[in-house]
């Protein structure tokens, strides 16, 4: 009976590493290639307004930038309005609602590459959230993913306090923060009527 083990994807295999040097006939051939095997860790400093809405996640609270000559609300706050090309302060800073509508929705087909967790189709929406404000790449969790429509009233649902964390939140997570929002659930109310957020489609 052989050992049929396999090798670890995330390990270079050091028997086969060897191999393959050995297979190497011509010592005095020009290089043109070999095998480097790294690891890379990068530690992402958050810009000042991303770190103020890491924070409030962390008080359970979503907050965002209220631009002062448009009214468009951005969350995460960007610092400024891409539209009015004006900047935004903590002065405009508001809290918003922590339920709303969704407004569109991606499923996710999960490709088996290595270090996919995922193995069943999953949806990610986009919300309208009641009084103003958007928040994308959110997770509806344990609604199957053929009942994920538009207009569905969704309210927050918060990590629990002793595991919530704002590792996962980028300066490009454009709202999506897994370790503090755990997703959304429908509230049970009548769908929003699609004039309520037709116009607000991300
Ligand atoms: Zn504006």
């Amino acid at each position: 009976m052989t050992d049929a083990k396999q090798p670890d994807a995330k390990q270079p295999d050091a028997k086969q590493l060897a191999a393959k040097q050995e297979e190497a006939v011509d010592p005095s051939a020009p290089v043109t290639g070999m095998d480097y095997f790294m690891k890379l860790e990068y530690h992402e400093l958050l810009c000042p307004v991303v770190r103020e809405f890491a924070d409030a996640l962390m008080d359970k609270r979503l907050i965002g930038h209220k631009c002062p000559k448009c009214g468009l609300i951005y969350s995460p706050p960007r610092g400024y309005c891409p539209i009015c090309t004006v900047q935004t302060t903590k002065a405009d800073e508001i809290e918003i609602q922590t339920h709303g509508i969704v407004t569109n929705y991606t499923v996710v087909t999960p490709v088996q590459y290595y270090g996919q967790e995922e193995t069943e189709p999953f949806a990610k929406v986009s919300l309208q959230l009641d009084g103003g404000g958007t928040l994308s790449l959110q997770d509806l969790p344990g609604v199957p993913v053929e009942q994920v429509h538009p207009g569905m009233r969704v309210e927050i649902v918060w990590a629990p306090d002793d595991e919530r964390h704002v590792d996962d939140v980028t300066n490009r997570s454009w709202g999506s923060a897994e370790g503090a929002i755990r997703g959304w659930k429908p509230t049970g109310e009548a769908d929003a009527d699609p004039s309520e957020y037709s116009d607000k489609t991300f």
